[in-house]
């Protein structure tokens, strides 16, 4: 009798040990694929890089739950379509500029940076500790898709020009791709103004659709080779902090395990921070070289009643076009009292110590 209770209770904990390793065997994880739409050609470092980073460290760091695709504008086609893919559900995710599609909505434009705005330390102050962060929810929730900051430009130049430009009147006519606000206040200052997508910039400007074009910074415009055709490069005034942007379909977020979000969360956040430094990286080590290698690029800085022309076309803007656009009042009020402050700190700090010290 003993026996036979033995035999019994060796079979109840073999078969109880079979099920409880056929249920670890055999209920495999589930996988998450998703596809993530980009507007940047599959070779444009650093902007690239954010995207394509992502996607291995989110598969990495979920072993193999979350797997993301990425498809550069080659493969979609459709550079500046990226907000629609995602709205609509074509794309899961998508790495672009906030600035890109003002013409559908307004209020994503000062997303991106404002002419004249915040430098990256104090625009990403402002996205994560002073309501930023927010305000971009606010904005994109009625497309049904979170947004994230995903990489910042810093201080961009002002852009490349075929002659000099020695006033406002030398401006004046000129066809020039410049996207966002700084956009519309070239076009107040008599220019006509485009947005290119950026794989078909060095063409537009060879070819004369355009006559003169700002992209980034030395980093990622002297291998355009824009120089060639408009020697003249300008210091900037108009983007200095552009902050590119992830976005993330809501229904696809909201159906991921807690874990996988806080898993492409902290991936987000760490690639658009590697990508800073990355492109801070490539205009430092271009720029030490420029004068050597490419000694024909003349480095200019806008005639300061240019500039004052562009500061005051900027204001007059900023009023005409929050007329009746209470959401981009409150971005670009709640901008302009976040940078008053910060800047007071910025003049202390790192103001006061470059002045003295370069
Ligand atoms: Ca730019």
């Amino acid at each position: 009798m003993k026996i036979l209770r033995w035999r019994l209770l060796n079979l109840l904990i073999i078969a109880t040990l079979t099920a409880v390793l056929s249920s670890v065997s055999f209920a495999k994880e589930k996988v998450y694929k998703w596809k993530l739409a980009t507007t940047w050609g599959p070779t444009l470092s650093p902007f690239i890089d954010a995207p394509k980073n992502l996607s291995k460290m989110v598969e990495e760091m979920s072993n193999g739950r979350l797997i993301i695709r990425v498809d550069a504008s080659n493969k979609h086609k459709s550079a500046f379509g990226i907000l629609d893919m995602v709205k609509g559900g074509q794309y899961d995710m998508g790495h672009s500029a906030s600035y890109y599609w003002k013409g559908k909505d307004i209020n994503t434009m000062p997303l991106t940076t404002m002419p004249f705005g915040m430098t990256t330390p104090e625009q990403y102050a402002w996205f994560y500790h002073g309501g930023g962060l927010e305000l971009m929810q606010k904005v994109y929730k009625k497309h049904k898709v979170l947004s994230f900051p995903g990489g910042n430009t810093g201080n961009q130049m002002g852009g490349w020009f075929k002659k000099e430009i020695n006033s406002v009147d030398d401006l004046k006519g000129l066809k020039m791709r410049i996207p966002g606000f700084a956009g519309e206040v070239m076009a107040k200052l008599g220019l006509t103004v485009t947005n290119i997508a950026p794989g078909e910039l060095y063409t537009s400007l060879e070819r004369g659709t355009i006559d003169a074009l700002e992209w980034v910074g030395p980093g990622m415009d002297i291998k355009m080779g824009f120089h060639k055709i408009a020697p003249y490069y300008y210091t900037g005034w108009h983007e200095p902090s552009t902050e590119l942007q992830y976005l993330v379909n809501q229904k696809k977020f909201n159906k991921l395990p807690k874990d996988l979000q806080q898993i492409l969360l902290t991936a987000i956040k760490v690639t658009a921070y590697d990508m800073y430094i990355q492109n801070y990286d490539m205009s430092a080590e271009s720029w030490s070289k420029i004068s050597t290698d490419y000694p024909d690029i003349k480095i200019k800085t806008f005639p300061k009643p240019v500039l004052d022309a562009m500061k005051k076309a900027n204001a007059e803007l900023l009023v005409e076009k929050t007329k009746d656009q209470p959401l981009l009042k409150e971005i670009l009020d709640s901008q302009a009292a976040y940078q008053k402050k910060v800047r007071e700190w910025t003049k202390m700090s790192d103001y006061l110590y470059l002045k003295d010290n370069l």
